[in-house]
């Protein structure tokens, strides 16, 4: 006899596997092209992630409130970030700046060997961390700070990837990309940004426009 999802799930319907594999066809549908960022996508509970009011819409392509005037960021921006960030090599190590709900956090501990993440509101930190152990994630370093600092001890990172906008190109943060390390980021000053890869190479940096995205700004100081 085999365990359907329902039984697993008291959430029924709404959080189950196919749910889930719609907004994965979705995905493919929008441009995501890397299996393995599918794979893990189709494999994370994002319903965990948000309020249990929530739950019902945790499947649908968009942004959610997760208090603290912070959202959970659109599917298709975490699997686009997290396949820009991959595309040409896989990072040993990866920086995130903006932990909020933990999801992305969550997306790239399933695919590079460590992941650092900085969560500038004490409360999210918690939450995030708090979830990301019950699905049995460890190769996760939590921080609670001021992630425009980045994460000097653990530097350099393979790979950065930032999940609220910054005015510009943070040089603090670019300084903390190892040579050939990539950093995929929001930068611009409304709710309208330009998502930017920042490839690290001998001679300096060099930048791409992948597309135009909304995330909250990148704050200073800890909350
Ligand atoms: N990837 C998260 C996005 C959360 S929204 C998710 O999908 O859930 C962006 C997060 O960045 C918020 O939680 C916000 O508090 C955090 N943030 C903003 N400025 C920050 C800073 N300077 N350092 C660390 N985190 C910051």
């Amino acid at each position: 006899m085999s365990v359907t999802d329902s039984e697993l799930d008291p959430g029924i319907g709404m959080t189950s596997w196919r749910t889930r594999q719609r907004l994965i066809q979705r995905l493919r549908h929008a441009g995501i092209h890397a299996p393995e960022v599918l794979a893990a996508m189709q494999n994370l509970p994002r319903h965990l992630f948000v309020d249990e009011a929530l739950a019902s819409r945790a499947y649908e392509d968009s942004a959610l409130p997760i208090g603290h005037g912070q959202t959970i960021s659109q599917p298709y921006t975490v699997a686009l970030m997290t396949q820009s960030l991959l595309e040409r090599v896989t990072p040993d190590t990866v920086l995130e700046i903006g932990t909020g709900s933990g999801f992305q956090t969550a997306v790239l501990a399933a695919l590079v060997r460590r992941v650092y993440t900085v969560e500038r509101i004490q409360i999210l930190l918690e939450q995030a961390q708090r979830r990301l152990g019950s699905l049995r994630q460890r190769n996760i370093r939590f921080l609670h700070g001021d992630g425009t600092k980045g994460w000097p001890d653990y530097a350099p990172y393979d790979g950065i990837l930032v999940t609220a906008a910054p005015p510009g190109i943070p040089r603090i943060l670019a300084e903390q990309l190892a040579p050939g390390g990539v950093m995929v980021l929001p930068v611009g000053n409304d709710m309208q940004q330009v998502l930017v890869r920042v490839t690290r190479d001998a001679d300096g940096f060099t930048q791409e426009i992948l597309d135009t995205v909304s995330f909250v700004p990148l704050l200073t100081g800890i909350s």
